[in-house]
């Protein structure tokens, strides 16, 4: 297999993992990272798991009738794949079991605790369904397997390569944004191909760092607004995997080159790689999310955060562009007052989604 043909099965099978099939094509042609390359590679042969749906828990009740129990609090349970491919693998922590010594498993099991309570905290929401859906986990999947990934019924965490990438369960951006996969399935379900691909994309940022911001109670202004920081090690020139509020700034190495990502629309980048690019453009998305909470102020989870997730959930096409969203999110936030209306008008002019008018207001 050619490293063009294993980069197609890897879009195919890995479409929703951290890491994007690009930057690990690059990092398997590094000659100065050569473990990382040698495990890069492994990573993008390696085909994921199939995605299954999760069955709704259901129970009959002493009437015989069928009945959804809804439980607003986390039930987690996390395996280890003992570096093997196999899931769930051995199950190591339960909800109401204690730490153990395997940081990794606690980094997990505490991810998923953090989305869970923004989720419910910020939207209301029971888990990544709605319905309380219960939160698994595997870590330690693979050999130095350089991604981490939601394959639409649990997370999946490598360990990284030691060289370029660190272990992955230590990002609370990467496993909010993973679920935030999960939330997006189970509401408009976008494509996960081109504009609607990067608005998937862009909203699983969205949740990720909402995640940790709503963790560390930070501010829009404190938020560092950074995907993955801390995930490549101190070798690799760069803070993070993505910037929501500078898109194109979060990494520029010698050997995996430049962060891609354009932070408007006149650097909207027509490609076939990346399923049209959808971890490249959704860093147009991501720069108005982030300048309308700015503009708010407070909470980013607050007010722009529901906006986003109202526009999301209020019966968003599975086929949206970006435009239909800048709509759907101007709807929602017309809704909360006119000021946060502008505020919205004014974040998707500025990325070049709509256009501006002279009075701040425009024809979306
Ligand atoms: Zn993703």
């Amino acid at each position: 297999m050619t490293i063009q043909e294993s980069r197609s099965r890897a879009v195919a099978h890995l479409h929703q993992g951290i890491i994007p099939s690009y930057l690990l094509a690059k990092l398997a042609e590094s000659e100065r990272y050569s473990q990382a390359a040698e495990a890069a590679r492994q990573t993008l042969i390696a085909p994921a798991p199939a995605q299954h749906r999760s069955q709704l828990r259901l129970s009959i009740d002493e009437n015989g009738s069928l009945v959804a129990t809804v439980e607003a609090a986390p039930n987690r349970t996390i395996s280890d794949a003992h570096n093997t491919e196999t899931l769930p693998g051995v199950v190591v922590r339960t909800e109401d079991e204690p730490t153990v010594a395997d940081v990794a498993v606690n980094q997990a099991f505490d991810g998923l605790g953090a989305t869970f309570q923004m989720l419910l905290d910020a939207f209301q929401r029971n888990s990544v369904d709605g319905k309380g859906l219960p939160l698994d986990a595997t870590v330690h999947y693979g050999t130095d397997y350089d991604n981490a990934f939601w394959n639409g019924e649990r997370m999946v965490f490598g360990d990284g390569d030691g060289e370029v990438f660190r272990g992955f369960t230590g990002s609370t951006t990467v496993i909010g944004h993973e679920l935030g996969h999960g939330v997006v399935q189970y509401t408009a379900g976008l494509e996960y191909q081109g504009q609607p691909g990067a608005l998937n994309e862009s909203l699983a940022d969205v949740f990720g760092a909402l995640t940790e911001q709503h963790l560390l109670d930070q501010t829009a202004d404190e938020a560092s607004w950074l995907i993955g920081a801390g995930i490549f090690t101190p070798a690799v020139h760069g803070k993070a995997l993505r910037s929501m509020l500078h898109p194109g700034t979060a990494y520029d190495d010698p050997e995996l080159g430049k962060d891609p990502q354009p932070a408007d629309m006149s650097g909207y980048v027509k490609t076939t790689e990346d399923n049209g690019g959808v971890h490249i453009n959704s860093g147009i998305p991501n720069r108005a999310f982030a300048l309308f909470a700015v503009e708010l102020g407070g909470k980013a989870w607050e007010t722009a955060g529901s906006v986003w997730y109202r526009a999301l959930s209020g019966g968003l096409s599975s086929s949206a562009t970006f435009e239909q969203f800048a709509k759907a999110t101007i709807k929602e936030a017309d809704d909360v007052s006119t000021a946060v209306g502008d505020a919205a008008r004014m974040a998707w002019a500025s990325v070049g989604v709509i256009k501006a008018t002279g009075d701040g207001r425009s024809a979306a």
